[in-house]
């Protein structure tokens, strides 16, 4: 870009951003006065973005990354002999890419394994098991003793239930039931709304007394998929074996007991915690040419559950990222900034990847000047969500709207991502790609994440989405305006 398009293209940027014109962050996006046409020099950028978007469709690789990912490392939770495969794959496919200064960061994991048995049996007035209901451990759970746990299921809707009737459930196993809210029209905010009964339910029914906890799965779909999910236990009490229940079964057993039904069940789990392992997070570059010193950085992350393939959670993130930097690379652009593609390790059961990143890039988080994370799925563009301030939300939008060849021209307030997450401490603006979300859980963490449920035309969009928007970034005049720092970093 020459100097006088780049003059222009901050007179315009500074113009579009009045500070007057936008509501706080937390004022809903819709209230945001829309621009009615992209700033009209950054429209010098639209025809690489569409040849990006079009070299994605035509002659991407996106499905063919997944499919390399998930086929060779399917079950790549932290720790893992397929965590390791799924690193060692990264740093090869960054190198054959073409990507630069590839290297593997180290993080210090989790390792947490499923084991051998995994059942729930209903059991009959002799104390015979009968009908087996569909489970899976909860990431993190502690293992039944031998045996299992025998006792009678009481089935609460929130903790404020839980603890209105704690005498009640002394010695039961405690069914968590409330769904994710279908009123919801963002099903992330649906999860969010549900996911506290999967991470603290195993705590809170210890601290009444409860033997083991059971949750209603994280889906709206009405099917008899479990579906799994780290949990975290409260030091202060008892860590009770835990399982997550598929949404049929959860509805079979409440139903019952709502009918007045004394249900006992028969729970047994065998997995069990070892001790931590050293894994990588795993970074390449495209070096930036004039300003290199900023970074662009793109992740996802490489680590998923031990069911399905992780494809839509989140080799799907992967693809996008690897991909969005081939694809630069392809169309021979010449980022001015550096763009770095990050794969974290552990954000399933830790987020350490994210933390050691942060700690590790300390001395230039000043000189990132955004971080783009892909962990919502390979489903068709939406947009995109991010956290920038008002000024940077307004730059924001008028990069995004170029994008409407891959269909995510939207901008919305939200969040990054967990692996990204902790650079909000430095004042780096987040990024997070947002695909349609509606068949989005029916996925996660499940045994149906698998490849064959990622249809390759939507993740090329995606790819194409997320390599116009870095284009743009890694090429402005001038960075977006830095966020506040809202949180100090912490002193080690
Ligand atoms: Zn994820």
């Amino acid at each position: 870009m020459n100097l006088a398009r780049e003059a222009a293209v901050l007179a315009i940027l500074a113009a579009s951003v009045s500070c007057t014109s936008v509501p706080p962050l937390a004022a809903p996006p819709t209230s945001v006065p829309q621009l009615a046409t992209p700033a009209p020099e950054l429209e010098a950028y639209r025809s690489d973005v569409e040849a990006l978007v079009r070299e994605a469709l035509v002659k991407g690789r996106s499905f063919a990354l997944l499919a390399e990912l998930c086929l060779s490392a399917p079950k790549r939770l932290s720790g893992s002999k397929g965590a390791a495969r799924a690193v060692a794959w990264a740093e090869r496919t960054m190198r054959s890419i073409g990507l630069s200064n590839v290297r593997l960061e180290p993080v210090l994991v989790p390792h947490w394994e499923r084991g051998e048995t995994e059942s729930l049996r209903v059991l009959d007035a002799d104390g015979l098991p009968r009908e087996r209901l569909s489970i899976l451990a909860l990431g993190g759970s502690v293992a039944t003793p031998p045996g299992g746990v025998s006792a009678e299921v009481m089935v609460v809707t929130s903790f404020e239930e839980l603890r209105a009737r704690a005498a009640q459930a002394r010695g039961k196993i405690v069914l968590f039931n409330r769904p994710m809210d279908p009123a919801q029209h963002d099903c992330f905010a649906a999860y969010a709304g549900a996911v506290d009964q999967r991470g603290r339910g195993a705590s809170e029914a210890s601290r009444v007394g409860a033997r083991a906890a059971l949750v209603r799965s994280m889906t709206m779909a009405l099917d008899d998929h479990p579906h799994t999910g780290a949990l975290r236990y409260d030091e202060d009490v008892a860590p009770l074996p835990a399982a997550a229940l598929s949404t049929l079964a959860a509805d079979r057993l409440a139903a019952r007991v709502a009918a007045g039904e004394r249900v006992r069940v028969n729970l047994q789990l065998s997995c069990r915690t070892l001790p931590d392992v050293l894994s990588h997070n795993v970074v390449g570059e495209i070096p930036g040419t004039g300003i290199e010193r900023e970074i662009v950085v793109v992740g996802g992350h490489l680590d998923a559950w031990d069911v399905g393939h992780g494809a839509h959670d989140d080799g799907a993130g992967c693809a996008h990222c690897l991909e969005a930097a081939r694809l630069i690379l392809a169309r021979g652009l010449q980022p001015r900034r550096t763009i770095r593609v990050v794969l974290f390790m552990n954000e399933e059961n830790g987020a350490r990847g994210a933390q050691a990143y942060y700690e590790g890039h300390l001395d230039e988080l000043e000189r990132h000047v955004l971080a783009l994370e892909s962990d919502a799925g390979g489903f068709t563009p939406r947009g995109f969500a991010t956290d920038a301030n008002p000024r940077a939300f307004e730059s924001l939008r008028a990069i995004v709207e170029l994008l409407d060849s891959a269909s995510a021209n939207a901008l919305r307030v939200g969040g990054g991502g967990v692996d990204i997450g902790p650079l909000a401490r430095s004042g780096v603006p987040l990024v997070g790609f947002r695909p349609d979300d509606e068949r989005y859980f029916d996925h996660h963490h499940c045994e149906r994440d698998t490849l064959d449920n990622v249809h390759p035309r939507e993740l090329a969009l995606g790819s194409g989405a997320i390599a116009g928007l870095l284009h743009v970034i890694a090429n402005l005049p001038q960075p977006l305006r830095r966020n506040p720092q809202p949180v100090p970093a912490p002193s080690r």
